[in-house]
């Protein structure tokens, strides 16, 4: 069984633009490429799971995710780093008037998109990582026994206030960036070995 790193997108991995539906909008965020380089040597499986509510919102469509997430994979590709898996939920519960509009399992801080990547990439949930700037990006770390940790990209500022106020789950850790993150982990595996 494998050990993941499970990588929120928008804020975590990209600039936070809000509802990114184009790919000429994806500005990778500094340290990103190093700390996917590192998930690789390491043979962890690189992962990113997201929330797309711009698609039930009608903002743009799934071909459009689809077409953001190939714009990703070539931009890491031609720095020679990879994500072994992309999961995406196009959902929202409340908002947009089309099929998407629904209460999906797949929706973080649900668990389908972790179950999901876990069946397909034979994943060991337990012994993984979830990295995110909010913190129902790592809500569902606790729930299958994985860590979580908090960047402070994107949103991750901000939640580190709802944190303090009403006393939440602490993450694991918190790293001012996904670079920092990834050097956590592999220091904590590290010392889950010895
Ligand atoms: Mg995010």
């Amino acid at each position: 069984m494998n050990i993941a790193v499970f990588m929120d997108r928008d804020g975590t991995i990209n600039e936070e633009r809000g509802y990114l539906g184009d790919p000429c909008g994806l500005n990778i965020l500094p340290g990103v490429v190093d700390a996917i380089r590192l998930i690789n040597e390491n043979r962890i499986k690189a992962v990113v799971i997201t929330n797309q509510s711009g698609v039930a919102r009608g903002y743009f469509s799934e071909e459009m995710v689809e077409k953001v997430h190939l714009r990703l994979r070539e931009l890491l590709g031609e720095k020679g780093v990879y994500l072994d898996g992309i999961y995406y939920c196009p959902h929202h519960p409340e908002v947009g008037p089309s099929e998407y509009r629904k209460k999906c399992n797949c929706r973080k801080p649900a668990l389908g998109m972790l179950n999901l990547a876990s069946a397909e990439l034979e994943i060991d949930l337990s012994r993984s990582y979830v990295i995110g700037d909010k913190l129902t990006d790592i809500e569902p770390a606790y729930k299958v026994g994985a860590k979580g940790i908090l960047v402070l990209t994107g949103y991750g500022n901000d939640q580190m206030k709802s944190l303090y106020e009403e006393s939440k789950r602490q993450p694991h850790y918190i790293a001012g960036d996904i670079l920092e993150a990834v050097n956590w982990i592999l220091h904590d595996l590290h010392l889950n070995m010895e």
